[in-house]
């Protein structure tokens, strides 16, 4: 059975907690597809095209992962894809109560979808977007949060 898991975020940044889940999720599933949620009313700090390719880059060894962007419903593209899971990881309470909602609404939408839910590696809980994003703004290097180099995508936006 070809067992497909949506793994939908903002990802703005894709963290090393994002990538834990995605990691671990491959153990669960034959194909983990990353999808970049493109909300045209919320504005992005870091642009979607670029976090793209730097989860490609991320997972360029891994012929199970796939990155895609979309603007749609999660529970429709994931429909569009085959997938029958949605993948998403917790940290705390917080996490439960948001989670909780969104996977009522998304079965309520796709009545074959079942959402898996993995529990952050202790290491990782810490971490969240909006954390590195307010880190990153304040000219705090972040590579040691992110699996692939921001400094270095900087260095090349300020040269050119
Ligand atoms: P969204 O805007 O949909 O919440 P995020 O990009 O913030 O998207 O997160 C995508 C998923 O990854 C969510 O399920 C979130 O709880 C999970 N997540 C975020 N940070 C971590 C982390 N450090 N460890 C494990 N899961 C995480």
């Amino acid at each position: 059975m070809n067992r497909v898991a949506l793994f939908p975020g903002s990802f703005d940044p894709f963290t090393k907690g994002h990538e834990d889940i995605v990691l671990r999720g491959l153990r669960l599933f034959d194909q983990v597809v990353i999808g970049i949620g493109n909300n045209a009313t919320k504005k992005r700090y870091f642009a979607l095209e670029v976090m793209k390719e730097m989860i490609e880059k991320t997972f360029s060894g891994e012929k199970n992962v796939k990155v895609i962007t979309y603007d749609d419903l999660t529970a429709h593209t994931a429909r569009e894809l085959g997938a029958t899971f949605l993948l998403r990881g917790l940290r705390n309470t917080t996490d439960f109560e948001y989670e909780n909602g969104i996977s009522q609404v998304n079965r309520y939408l796709y009545e074959e979808i079942e959402t898996v839910f993995l529990i952050t590696s202790p290491n990782f809980a810490p971490i969240s977007s909006s954390i590195i994003r307010d880190l990153h703004r304040y000219g705090q290097r972040v590579d040691d949060f992110l699996p692939y180099s921001l400094s270095e995508l900087d260095k090349l936006s300020q040269e050119s």
